[in-house]
């Protein structure tokens, strides 16, 4: 550097100088967000329509066990999320291991991984390489287009079945979708990405494998929450006003003022409340999400200890409404969490049949769940750029976008993109 020169600030995007942050959504995304911006000096509110921060990382008590409803199992990439749970000083402990059980639940097999032995590895490496070699980094729309077709099509173009093969069923177990289905490439190949398999990438927090949060991992998201200045749940967001000086979100308690405003909640979502652009509309007309369910029920006589994929389940978007995965977590404990595709009457009706057929009884439903999981765009869209579109989005009418729809269905995926973004965009305000 010369003498007299000034250090280099990050290359902030955008002109606008904001000090001050309205969150909507209390899920990962929002409150990774808030913590680094307030960290930052911003004053920030998080706007939560739930009486409960964690969103998709809800967790409950049943019996004096904590059981996750949703996203909770970490992998070696999860950098980021590790970083935060070191800095709250949460405790974490692995998580169970995975098997892939038969249709009468009498075998229960590792996943087969042949894909990380076979010659298609390093095929993969170098298509990766050419064609999408920033797939491992926050966001999604570097690798968009390269990734847009259908993933069966995609597998099939590069001979890539062994991959399908190993990542397919857990793939499917974990709500993304079937192979069968017409889901672009990218997310699949994302999510084998965040397994950390494809890498070899060293311990986090003392696992050699995949660990979570001890008492349920929407603990680690209360204490994020309790750490921020101005987080109000139970708050229904009734209309969003945007204008050259900045934001006014009006509430059923009021309105809230801000220089900017981040939606943590997919677009299609908050759509009816905002002052949407044509642009805005437009893109939000075009995610999807997937009808997946959790349902925490006691369920005595199936086999125990693992994350169990139901192999036969898996298989085919046919089997759609059967369940397809569910963990037995603590040791002499009944209650299991259950995961399932498809509308509520059917997966209700098949989950008592199902159990049956692996040889259980299905007793009390605890608690049942239905999520819109995985804001995601088809193929077509993704070819003709809409995670572009979205990333263009960034910083108009002083408006951010954080969550699985840029950053994918991952708790690691939205946390890190939603730092990078505020890290990116918002210069520090002190
Ligand atoms: C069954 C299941 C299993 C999963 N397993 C894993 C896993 O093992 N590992 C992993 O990494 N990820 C997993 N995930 C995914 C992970 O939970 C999500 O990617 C993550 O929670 C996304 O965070 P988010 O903040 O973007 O969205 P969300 O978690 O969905 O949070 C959005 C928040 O916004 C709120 N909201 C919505 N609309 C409004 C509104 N109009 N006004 C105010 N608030 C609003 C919602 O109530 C919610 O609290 C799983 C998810 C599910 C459902």
């Amino acid at each position: 550097m010369n003498p007299g020169q000034q250090p280099m600030s990050p290359p902030y995007e955008g002109t606008a100088r904001h000090r001050s942050a309205v969150v909507v959504g209390a899920g990962p995304s929002g409150l990774a967000i808030a913590r680094e911006l307030e960290r930052a000096g911003h004053r920030v509110t998080v706007l939560e329509e739930q009486d409960t921060v964690a969103g998709k990382c809800h967790s409950v008590d049943v019996d004096g066990h904590a059981y996750d409803l949703g996203g909770h199992i970490c992998t070696p990439m999860y950098e980021r999320t590790a970083k935060l749970v070191a800095e709250l000083g949460v405790e974490t402990e692995r998580t169970s291991r995975y098997r892939v059980l038969d249709a009468e639940g009498s075998e229960a097999a590792r996943q087969a991984m042949a894909f990380l032995r076979d010659d298609a590895l390093p095929r993969y490496r170098a298509l990766r390489a050419r064609e999408f070699p920033h797939i491992a980094e926050p966001g999604l729309a570097h690798s968009a287009r390269a990734l847009a077709a259908p993933v069966g099509a995609w597998l099939a173009e590069h001979g890539l079945r062994s991959m399908a093969e190993s990542f397919g069923t857990g793939y499917t177990a974990a709500g993304y979708g079937y192979l069968d289905d017409d889901v672009p490439a990218l997310y699949f190949v994302k999510y084998a990405e965040m397994t950390g398999l494809l890498s070899s990438r060293p311990q986090l927090l003392g696992h050699a494998g995949a660990f979570t949060v001890v008492g349920g991992f929407g603990a680690l998201w209360r204490r994020v929450a309790d750490e921020l200045k101005d987080v109000r749940c139970g708050v229904r967001v009734v209309a969003v006003e945007r204008h050259a000086e900045g934001v006014r979100v009006h509430t059923d308690s009021g309105p809230v003022s801000a220089d900017a405003l981040v939606l943590a909640v997919p677009l299609d979502r908050i759509l009816p409340v905002l002052d949407a652009t044509e642009e805005e509309r437009d893109l939000a007309g075009r995610v999807r999400s997937n009808a997946y369910h959790t349902t925490l029920a006691s369920a005595p006589g199936l086999p125990e200890d693992a994350f169990y994929f139901l192999g036969r389940h898996t298989a085919s978007r046919e089997a759609m409404g059967h369940c397809v995965s569910y963990h037995h977590r603590y040791p002499g404990s009944d209650v299991r969490t259950f995961y399932s595709y498809g509308r509520p009457e059917k997966v209700s009706a098949l989950l008592r049949e199902d159990v049956a057929a692996l040889g259980g009884r299905l007793e009390q439903v605890h608690l049942r769940r239905a999520w819109a999981f995985m804001p995601h765009f088809g193929s077509a869209d993704l070819a003709d750029g809409a995670l572009d579109r979205l990333e263009a989005l960034q910083g108009r009418a002083n408006t951010y976008h954080v969550g699985g729809l840029p950053a994918f269905e991952l708790i690691e995926s939205t946390v890190a993109h939603a730092q990078d973004l505020a890290r990116r965009h918002f210069p520090p305000a002190h």
